[in-house]
């Protein structure tokens, strides 16, 4: 078969998100092969966009400090592209959408959106708030080098997402711990 976009799928596969699948990187950006470079460079280098890194965490992925954030600053903004109330009821994948207004929400599921590599966490040391359209995440405690960075992803997300699975949060699977302790 005839590939009629060869550098296309070149770029597909450079973006391609080992841990869930393809970059859903908006399709401006992807069929745009200059853009695609750009992205993937930054992407793949992972040049520091602050003090933290992406790693493994006990739920998959996660977002840990490199260096001490001190409470009150601010980490990252959650970015994507911006759909509206309408098109959200049309999304089966509801993960990654941050409602900023009544009319507005992000669609944080791209790649390129660090923050979404943020987990929920009951007892959290971060947490978004949303101003003018945008969605930063600040600290609320002091996050040390090492520490998972993570914020309550509220009440709605959790009665969908995490309610039905179970928490794991680490504040969770303390309690969860200690009342296994005490019954045996
Ligand atoms: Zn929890």
């Amino acid at each position: 078969m005839k590939n009629a976009q060869p550098a296309f799928s070149i770029w597909r596969t450079l973006l391609r998100d080992p841990f869930d699948g393809w970059c859903a990187a908006p399709d401006p950006i992807c069929t745009t092969p200059s853009n695609a470079s750009e992205l993937h460079v930054t992407t793949s280098t992972r040049r520091p966009e602050g003090p933290f890194r992406i790693g493994r965490s006990e739920t998959g992925l996660g977002l840990f400090a490199t260096d001490v954030i001190e409470k009150g600053t601010f980490i990252i903004e959650y970015v994507g592209p911006r759909i509206t109330s309408e098109e959200v009821q049309r999304r089966r994948n509801t993960r990654y959408l941050f409602e900023i207004n009544s009319r507005w929400t992000i669609d944080g599921s791209p790649r390129w959106n660090t923050a979404r590599y943020i987990n929920h966490s009951c007892r959290p040391n971060a947490q978004a708030t949303v101003s003018r359209g945008r969605i930063r995440i600040r600290a609320i405690k002091r996050i040390k080098p090492g520490d998972e960075i993570t914020y309550n992803y509220g009440k709605n997300y959790f009665e969908t997402f995490i309610k039905p699975v179970g928490c794991k949060c680490r504040s969770c699977e303390r309690k969860r711990a200690k009342q296994a302790g005490l019954g045996g």
